[in-house]
């Protein structure tokens, strides 16, 4: 049977993962962030106290890596690393920059690639992340192209960080989501860009709920 899925790409904090686990939810679909899967990568790498800028001392890390998604009852996807649950550890601020400079290694992307085409050849997905319309899922049913600007992505990344009661500073937040755009648009292999046959959803002046509403009506005119 042959599966549909859902891409959604963008950049860190233009809600992404909140639309896309709501969308999944509303279609029956399995939620699938993928950037957890790099960020469980990036644990590893601290694990080991490996320099993640350096490719020689993370790929020998790849060989043997045991990851594993799971779900909680309530479609809440856990990242487990080694048979350990590292679904808080991967949400810590130091893991996205290290996260973003091994997901620049052709070697960790390559590795990842399987693994998550894999999931979508078994499920209908929505899959969220950088590369899935443009690498992971060229075939996908739907593309969507998420952003927001930069200063409205921080403040939503401010909040969130306040929710969960870790100090936080909205230039600093504003200064890393820049550089983790700019990483993420230059590295040479699979950048993060709007495929030709995405279509742009920029949400800098919609709230989650009109966000919803503008992404449900997009998906429901290409799946019937
Ligand atoms: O989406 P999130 O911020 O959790 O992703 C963490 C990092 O993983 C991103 O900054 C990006 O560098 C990398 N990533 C990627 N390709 C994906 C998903 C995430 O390169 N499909």
């Amino acid at each position: 049977m042959n599966h549909k899925s859902i891409a959604i790409d963008g950049p860190a904090g233009a809600g992404k993962s909140t639309l896309a686990r709501k969308l999944a939810e509303k279609l029956g679909f399995l939620y699938v962030d993928t950037g957890a899967i790099y960020r469980t990568v990036a644990v590893k790498v601290l694990w080991e106290k490996a320099d993640p800028a350096d490719p020689a001392q993370v790929i020998p890390l790849l060989e043997g890596l045991e990851i594993h998604i799971g779900y909680d009852s309530d479609g809440v996807q856990r990242m487990y690393l080694e048979g350990e649950d590292v679904s808080a550890a991967i949400r810590k601020h130091k893991v996205s920059g290290v996260a973003s400079q091994v997901s620049a290694i052709p070697e960790v992307r390559a590795f990842l690639l399987d693994f998550q085409r894999k999931l979508a050849r078994e499920s209908n997905v929505v899959m969220d992340g950088r590369d899935i319309g443009t690498v992971v899922l060229p075939q996908a049913d739907v593309k969507i192209f998420l952003t927001a600007a930069p200063e409205a992505r921080a403040k939503r990344r401010l909040l969130e960080l306040e929710q969960r009661g870790e100090a936080a500073d909205f230039d600093a937040i504003l200064r890393d989501i820049k550089d983790r755009d700019w990483q993420d648009e230059h590295r040479p292999i699979a950048p993060l860009k709007q495929a030709a046959d995405a279509v742009l959803l920029d949400t800098t002046h919609l709230d989650l709920g009109q966000s919803m509403n503008q992404l449900l009506f997009l998906v429901k005119e290409k799946i019937k």
